[in-house]
């Protein structure tokens, strides 16, 4: 699937620390360490393409942004990888209820991200693929966990006709997982609790375990299907895309799933009990999550229907960059609430950095301080904000604190030395926040 157009991420004059991030399967703060020379490999769970891009996403596309910056500024290539789930229940459901057929919803939708990705300034997968795309993957995989015994059949008597001759739905068996909630530490009735709610199907008869995923549905009438060789015709379950699209395009483990912390349970658990039934390895060396961004008082999703889309503020002119800033100003761990005046507070700070920037280019008293170290202190202050479980709270102070020096708000020796040479601030800025200061 074609992935976004990237923006140009300019080079620092320094090496930063490795970022340390908060990791959920360990429940401690670490640090992002790939061997030297080796790519870095991030997975970032993609959308569900029925509904634009809400801020709830565009929150979580940016922290993995700010990780994905945040290597690359440590010196780690990068290789990025997401997925886009364009077959699931969600998406069939809401073509459904619109009319539309579910194909046209999800090319439309997804575009429609793309352009959201592209005025965001977050940097594109190297790899961006469909849930579709990965399907003879998933068959394959599913296959073998049947032959090796991990994953078992339940019969489908409301099968159509091209399901096979003894049509099945097949499901994992997690009693053969024993590092099975390794990513949550939930306990089983904590996962029951929420697991129908999120896609699970907890009361399907002939299951195992409550908690099994579904690798495989059969093909009903009515419902897309594609050839699955020995399963019969059917469709792929949720998590084991993502189990198949890692695999095949960064390898296991790698070293950062990412996503929203709704999917720690189910999402990322089973794809990490999927891959230890299909390799016996780990999926992924961390796992990192962003907070929900709520709106009045409850979460912003879709079912919801409280969302702000991205699409409809820049509709309505909003600059992109006011965007970026006004989710920057939140920590990625600290579930928080949209509201209005963290856009216009996002505004006057835009405003307020670009004024500096230019009044640091043009002002006479500036201009001969040249790059050396106290040109670069403002960027190395930023880069250890960053690296320091992506504290962009604190590395926004940073860029306010220079800019209220530059605009003469601050006096004495520490004002002098904060005012910076602006082209070092301008490419941190841009390298490490992703705003660009024109
Ligand atoms: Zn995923």
């Amino acid at each position: 699937m074609d992935s976004w157009t990237s923006p140009d991420v300019p080079a620092l004059p320094f090496t930063a620390e490795d970022p340390r991030v908060h990791d959920t399967a360990r429940g401690a703060i670490t640090p992002l360490a790939p061997p030297p020379g080796q790519e870095a490999g991030l997975y970032v769970c993609g959308i569900t393409p029925y509904d634009a891009t809400h801020l709830g996403h565009a929150a979580t596309y940016l922290t993995f942004d700010l990780v994905n910056r945040a290597l690359r500024a440590a010196g780690h290539p990068v290789r990025f990888v997401q997925n886009v789930t364009d077959v699931d229940e969600p998406l069939l459901e809401r073509a459904e209820r619109d009319g539309v057929h579910w194909e046209e919803l999800a090319s439309r939708e997804i575009q429609l991200f793309r352009d959201d990705m592209v005025a965001l300034r977050i940097i594109a997968p190297d790899a961006y693929v469909g849930a579709v795309e990965g399907i003879p993957s998933d068959v394959a995989a599913i296959q073998t966990m049947l032959e090796s015994g991990r994953a078992y059949r339940v019969p489908a008597e409301d099968a159509a006709a091209d399901a096979g001759e003894s049509p099945a739905d097949v499901y994992l068996d997690l009693a053969q997982v024993p590092t099975f909630g390794e990513v949550s530490h939930w306990t089983p009735a904590q996962m029951l609790e929420v697991y129908a709610d999120r896609g699970g199907d907890p009361d399907r008869a002939g299951k195992r375990d409550r908690l099994d995923p579904l690798l495989w549905r059969a093909h009903r009438e009515g419902e897309p299907h594609w050839e699955g060789g020995s399963l019969g015709a059917g469709r792929p379950g949720w998590h084991i895309e993502c189990t198949t699209i890692a695999r095949d395009h960064l390898g296991t483990p790698f070293l950062v799933q990412g996503g929203g912390d709704d999917l720690v349970f189910p999402h990322h658990e089973m794809s990490a009990a999927q891959t230890r039934a299909l390799t016996d390895g780990a999926f992924a060396e961390h796992y990192v999550h962003q907070a929900m961004v709520g709106l009045d008082g409850e979460k912003m999703s879709k079912s919801k229907g409280n969302l702000v889309l991205v699409s409809r503020l820049r509709a309505a002119g909003e600059d992109p960059a006011a965007i970026r800033l006004a989710l920057l100003s939140q920590h990625y761990r600290t579930a928080w609430e949209w509201t209005d005046a963290h856009l216009e507070a996002a505004r006057q700070r835009l405003d307020r950095w670009r004024h500096a920037a230019q009044t640091a280019t043009t002002s006479p008293s500036t201009a001969d301080a040249g790059d050396g170290p106290a040109g670069d202190a403002v960027a190395r202050q930023l880069a250890e904000r960053l690296t320091d479980d992506l504290d962009t709270p604190g590395a926004l102070a940073v860029v306010d604190r220079w800019a209220d020096a530059v605009l003469g708000e601050q006096t004495g020796a520490a004002a002098a030395a904060e005012r910076t040479e602006a082209r070092s601030v301008r490419t941190a800025v841009d390298a490490l926040l992703g705003i660009d200061l024109g």
